[in-house]
């Protein structure tokens, strides 16, 4: 089963407490090429981290000593490592919450696809990759956030309030999938109550002001059964 060396190999963190899940882990993502280390216990994951930033952090949410949620915020205090949460449960909740805490993936483990892991901890280690200096002087997106104001290639863009803040979330995280649930939280302050078909129809709006600058160029992902992703 080994492969020649990818030439975008990384070093994986898999904080996963089940042997069994863990050893199955570790032989895919080398035989992908990739290095892993094996933390059994939530509470070695940000001191790990810390002391030796990954490539990649594989987080289980059921973890012992610490849940993989208070895990994921902690490191995204000091972090963007690219996170994939891993849970047990099929519940949309589950998934959403691991979003929420600031992952970039989630992953049902029932049924589990090592092979779906490998595919998806490659796709998303390809994605941050990409991304440009965040001071990078051709960044496409001017935002002002005092003054609501925002171009793309020096087009000024003509939002309305929430489509602003819609595109003030996804280029503050090129590449991070965000649920409807947390774009609302983006967009309104005051908890009304906004339904999921609303974000839809703004996000309608504001692809379509986007492909009126770069007709070629798709900005914002549907992902499916999750959300959104914003690809800068
Ligand atoms: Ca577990």
């Amino acid at each position: 089963m080994t492969l020649p060396a990818r030439a975008d190999a990384a070093l994986i963190y898999i904080a996963e407490d089940e042997p069994k899940m863990a050893a199955l882990l570790i032989d895919y993502l080398r035989a992908g090429g990739h290095a892993t280390r094996w933390l059994a216990d939530g509470r070695e994951v940000v001191p790990a981290v810390r002391a030796h930033p990954p490539g990649l952090v594989l987080l289980d949410l059921m973890l012992p000593g610490r849940d993989g949620m208070a895990i994921c915020r902690e490191l995204r205090g000091f972090s963007e490592v690219p996170i994939i949460m891993l849970t047990a449960r099929v519940e949309e909740a589950d998934r959403l919450a691991g979003l929420d805490a600031g992952a970039d993936d989630y992953i049902c483990k029932t049924p589990f696809s090592p092979r779906e892991v490998v595919a998806r901890v490659n796709a998303l280690l390809r994605r941050s990759r990409r991304q440009p200096a965040p001071d990078g002087a051709a960044a496409p997106f001017a935002i002002d956030d005092a003054g609501y104001r925002a171009s793309l290639h020096g087009v000024a863009l003509s939002l309305t309030p929430v489509e602003f803040r819609l595109l003030q979330a996804f280029a503050g995280a090129p590449g991070r999938v965000f649920s409807r649930d947390s774009l609302l939280r983006h967009v309104h302050d005051d908890q009304r109550a906004v339904t999921d078909r609303a974000v839809d129809s703004h996000i309608k709006n504001l692809r379509r002001k986007l492909a009126a600058v770069t007709p070629e160029r798709e900005w914002i992902h549907s992902v499916y059964g999750v959300g959104y992703r914003f690809d800068a």
